[in-house]
This record gives C-alpha cells, structure tokens and sequence, in this order.
C-alpha cells in the first residue's frame, strides 16, 4: 500500500490545479511505500490528454532523489477532464514496472485519486491510502 500523508497529497493536488486545464505530473519518492516528498515536473507540451518531460529532466530528477537516499515509488500525473483511470497512451508511455502510475483527476466536484501497478501495458489498482499513517 503507497501510503501519503494529508500535506504531500495537497502539494499535488494544488500542483494540479495550477496546471489546468492542462495535465501535471511528477515523481513520488521515499521508503517501502511511504512518499517523503514529491517531485513536480514541468509539463513541457502542455496539454489536457497527455504530459511529456524531456529525458534530461528525467534522469536529473531521478538523480537527485536517489542522491537524498530515497527510493522513486510512482510517477503522478493529472487527468483535468476524465476519470483517475489510465489511458492507452498512459499505459505505453509507463516503461518501469517497479514504479506505480498515481493519477488525479478534476473530472469531479474535488479531486479524486487512484493508484496502479502496471505490467505489460495493463493496470492493476494499487492500495492507496491519503492521511497520517
Ligand atoms: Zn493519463
């Protein structure tokens, strides 16, 4: 179970809400499953379907998060108009097994999460619990 608490969640979800109508994403870093801090990225082709972070940006964040001894649980991202629920192109787009795809969607009156495994281009909802412990 990926396990955030009340103030990191909120750090996305307002991430989210800067970014719309387009779509935001990031990283999600800490310890067997529990986020310590998250990574915003910038959506360099803003869009409201889909999100693209050039591979430098990539993998200097994923440096820096290694060089704080954390360990990159999920990639989030944001869907502004449709459910929390991957998308075709979410799931070619995911190339790490061992890292979960967290998504939060505006679709609602407030925002609404879920998280998922994915292997060989499907999904499997992920245990996801928001609130301290
Ligand atoms: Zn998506």
């Amino acid at each position: 179970m990926v396990r955030i608490d009340q103030r990191l969640y909120q750090q996305m979800v307002d991430h989210g809400y800067t970014c719309l109508p387009n779509e935001a994403c990031g990283l999600i870093s800490g310890h067997d499953e529990k986020v310590e801090q998250i990574w915003p990225l910038v959506n360099e082709r803003p869009s409201p379907h889909r999100f693209f972070v050039s591979k430098t940006i990539v993998s200097s964040t994923l440096d820096a998060i290694e060089q704080s001894g954390q360990q990159v649980l999920a990639v989030y991202h944001t869907h502004p108009g449709t459910a929390p629920v991957p998308s075709s192109y979410d799931l070619q787009s995911h190339q790490d097994s061992t890292v979960k795809m967290v998504i939060i969607s505006y679709k609602f009156h407030s925002p609404r999460s879920a998280c998922y495994s994915i292997l060989d281009g499907r999904y499997v909802k992920h245990p996801f619990h928001i609130g301290e412990r």
